[in-house]
């Protein structure tokens, strides 16, 4: 049977959408490669949120087939869904599969498979594409392909995203919020729960508003609450995180959960995007500087050892020194354990990049504000680390650390990096203590704590 190799690139969505399509590929008997360079099928995967991802995957797509051109060559995924057709024309690839369509994928490649070694058809005709909206697209997610001693897994329980911020693809790539149903999502869990997953991660663009226009509230309790809870209760499960999240979504029943499901980790994402009140108007983000720190101190009171991270976009269309300055009071302020910061690069096909050209910030002032919020996180957060020498703290050790592969790494609930000397048939997919001797760039390292 062909080798099949698909290349992925953006937010963990894809990374669970490739492993979706990957599985349905192994059950109808092909073998997942890799590398590309002895695939006879090659996908690349990819998001549409920065123009850098479509470009890289398209000088990728042109470096494959330079090398070597492989039976079926295609895209998935956002910029699939974006592009269409044109990407048959620009990439000459075989086929391009839209976001509600990744189960048909394995389909097609049969398909064009068949036709090419019928050779039924010309180049032309090998291609397919299919970036229709699909009903119910959204409970084709559901499958894994575990490796060995894998506790930790992502669950898709939603797709799309109603909110249109001015600067995000999503909307249009994804399509309308659609969630699926909580038996469906719970049996899920189970299955991973029995096959020795521990930590399971629940996502969607916005996934703490999960059915809200679906399924109802039951004693005041939101559907994202009533799965979380019924989450909880799965035996063998002992962490719960999610992601991603909207600040319009911790209402009160969430910010409650935190108190009585213990398996909740003690961390929360919360993308602010920006402190002034003026661009988050200008960003269709629905709330303000001051709701956004009140939430802050809401979740901090409820779980006092959680911690806070966000995303922030610095250099938005018409954000003036002073806007830049209030969201720099803000992160004094709000003190987040860790924010990931990001330039506004203009994203076709959003309102945002139809703004008026005289109100775009110059790409020095935005390097210049990046560097400066860089800093003042660095400051606030690094010391957070430095703190917890000397503490045992308990993670989830999820395999051989990145950066050295004879050491053993893991997180903590509040997800910081663990790095340690260790035993792999005695510590990976197992949760314990490990005793913190030093603090690196947000990385610590330590060893386990004997019992
Ligand atoms: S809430 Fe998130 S996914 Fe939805 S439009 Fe805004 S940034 Fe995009």
């Amino acid at each position: 049977m062909p080798r099949v190799h698909i290349k992925t690139y953006g937010c963990q969505m894809n990374e669970r959408d490739t492993e979706q399509v990957s599985q349905m590929f192994t059950e109808r008997g092909y073998t997942m490669t890799a590398t590309d360079t002895d695939a006879d099928v090659v996908l690349i995967n990819t998001c549409s949120v920065r123009d850098q991802a479509e470009q890289k995957a398209m000088g990728k797509m042109g470096m494959v087939r330079r090398r070597r051109i492989p039976l079926v060559t295609g895209f998935m995924g956002c910029m699939a869904q974006s592009r269409g057709s044109e990407l048959v024309d620009k990439a000459k690839v075989d086929l391009v599969v839209g976001t509600q369509k990744y189960h048909r994928v394995v389909d097609y490649v049969d398909e064009i498979i068949r036709a090419k070694e019928a050779k039924q058809m010309d180049e032309e005709r090998f291609s397919i594409v299919d970036v229709e909206e699909e009903e119910q697209s959204q409970n084709t997610i559901r499958d894994h392909t575990l490796k060995e001693k894998q506790a930790s897994a992502f669950v898709s329980i939603m797709q799309g995203c109603n909110m249109k911020c001015t600067f995000c693809i999503v909307p249009y790539t994804r399509g309308g919020e659609r969630g699926r149903p909580i038996a469906d999502i719970v049996e899920e869990v189970k299955r991973l729960a029995e096959r020795g997953v521990k930590e399971v991660t629940l996502l969607g663009q916005i996934v703490n508003l999960y059915g809200r226009h679906e399924f109802p509230a039951v004693d005041g309790k939101s559907p994202f609450v009533q799965l979380l809870e019924a989450v909880h209760e799965v035996p063998g499960i002992q962490r719960i995180r999610f992601t991603s999240p909207h600040p319009i979504g911790y209402k009160k029943d969430l910010i409650e959960a935190f108190t009585y499901l213990p398996k909740l980790a003690e961390h929360v994402h919360l993308p602010v995007q920006s402190g002034s009140d003026a661009i988050l108007k200008r960003m269709h983000r629905p709330y303000t500087a001051a709701k956004f720190t009140e939430l802050v101190q809401r979740i901090r009171a409820a779980r006092p050892d959680i911690a806070v991270t966000t995303d922030v976009i610095v250099g938005f269309p018409g954000e003036t020194e002073e806007n830049y300055l209030e969201t720099r009071k803000l992160f004094e302020a709000i003190r987040f354990d860790n924010a990931f910061v990001f330039r506004y690069s203009k994203r076709r096909g959003t309102p945002a990049a139809e703004m008026e050209e005289t109100i775009q910030v110059p790409e020095p002032v935005k390097e210049q504000r990046n560097q400066d919020l860089l800093a003042l996180v660095n400051s606030i957060a690094l010391p957070m680390y430095d703190r917890l020498v000397g503490q045992d703290v308990e993670i989830l050790c999820e395999g051989p650390s990145k950066t050295n592969e004879a050491r053993l790494t893991g997180r903590t609930g509040s997800n910081r990096i663990v790095v340690f000397d260790g035993n792999p048939a005695r510590h990976i997919g197992e949760i314990f203590k490990v005793r913190i001797t030093e603090a690196g760039h947000f990385t610590l390292f330590g060893d386990p704590v004997l019992s």
